[in-house]
């Protein structure tokens, strides 16, 4: 079975890759086979390629030079290699695991919150990370303060890039995957303002200035480039076009009783968090599924772990209403008309958990 494009709600999860993207790439899968270290004319083929690439992901980022960029495995790597290079560091409640397990590993500290706003650190710190849109609720964060609470700033913009503004001004250092705006998985990218020498992750050769060793992916960076050329061309359209399905759904789910949203002051359109009271999260997606609809019930990495939402816990949200969380989030191909089907199917589904579990 193909599952249909437009029943696709869990782009936070992952995008499926813009056919454009996939045109693009398909010559580096193919013909264009070179190892861009290579000096030769198949290697020089793949190098330009590459530094294509990274000037296209500069200027989606407004980087001053491509030079700040280097492609890594994707946002984790990125998170990871920026948080191991500080003995001391905070990080917001909300982060995604891949800057919060490092964080916790490196003692560094934890931000305090009121609901979505963030203090201060509590005491000096060389970096700070924040992210600039949360996976699981779409909250957005305000980098400006960063500035003041740290020497260093870091900012996972990994929901933000390609989808919102973002105004790297306030950060040193920010991490991005190309698969969360419809460039392929596995490949990313760490900015770095002034280019600064970091402590390399990966040792070995001397690919990105002896930055990140292993011959590059050649395909899924020419795929990342395209992937932000296409959101410099189409960026507002695609928010305007989520901000549209995503008061539609809500209103479409006033007929229902006992849920509410969990709605940020700052809110990225493209993702919805939903809790259901009497319900559970991952049986409505699983019901959800079955009618040929796709969501989560949490974030893709913490899958497995029931109530495991950081932002959920951050709030400080009730578990009988952290239970039935749903996330949705939107994409280019969701339709006005696919969004009102989910809202039917999810009213329906809703609806029969809680007169199952009367009657259990
Ligand atoms: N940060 C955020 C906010 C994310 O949503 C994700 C993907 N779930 C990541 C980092 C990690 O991205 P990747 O799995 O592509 O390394």
């Amino acid at each position: 079975m193909t599952p249909s494009r437009d029943r696709y709600f869990d782009h936070a999860a992952t995008t499926p890759v813009d056919p454009r993207v996939v045109r693009e790439m398909l010559p580096y899968l193919g013909e264009a086979w070179g190892n861009p270290s290579s000096i030769h004319a198949c290697g020089r083929r793949a190098k330009q390629a590459v530094e294509h690439a990274r000037e296209r992901v500069a200027e989606l980022l407004g980087a001053e030079d491509p030079s700040e960029i280097v492609f890594t495995a994707g946002a984790s790597e990125a998170n990871n290699w920026v948080l191991e290079q500080f003995p001391t560091g905070a990080v917001g409640p909300f982060e995604h695991p891949s800057v919060a397990a490092v964080a916790r590993k490196r003692g560094f500290s934890t931000l305090g919150n009121d609901g979505f706003a963030l203090l201060p650190p509590e005491s000096p710190v060389e970096m700070v990370s924040v992210m600039a849109v949360q996976n699981e609720v779409g909250a957005r964060f305000d980098l400006a303060p960063l500035r003041n609470w740290a020497p260093v700033a870091h900012s996972d913009v990994t929901q933000a890039v390609g989808k919102v503004e973002l105004d790297l001004e306030a950060v040193d250092f920010a991490s991005l995957s190309a698969h969360k705006f419809y460039g392929p998985m596995g490949v990313g990218a760490l900015y770095r303002r002034g280019a600064p020498a970091l402590e390399p992750l990966i040792y070995g050769g001397g690919q990105e200035g002896g930055q990140r060793a292993g011959t590059l992916n050649v395909p899924g960076i020419v795929g990342l480039g395209a992937a932000c050329a296409l959101a410099l061309d189409e960026r507002q359209q695609d928010f305007d076009h989520a901000s549209h399905l995503r008061a539609l759904l809500l209103d479409e789910l006033q007929a229902l009783d006992e849920w509410r949203a969990v709605e940020a002051p700052s809110q990225s359109p493209f993702v919805l968090a939903l809790l259901f009271h009497g319900t559970v999260g991952e049986t409505l997606v699983l019901e959800l599924d079955r009618q040929g609809f796709f969501a989560s019930a949490g974030s893709a990495c913490s899958s497995g772990e029931p109530h495991s939402w950081a932002s959920l816990r951050a709030l400080d949200v009730d578990e009988s209403w952290g239970r039935g969380a749903l996330r949705i989030s939107f994409g280019r191909a969701n339709t006005t008309d696919s969004t009102r089907d989910l809202a039917a199917a999810l009213r329906s589904s809703v609806s029969s958990l809680r007169r199952l579990k009367q009657h259990a």
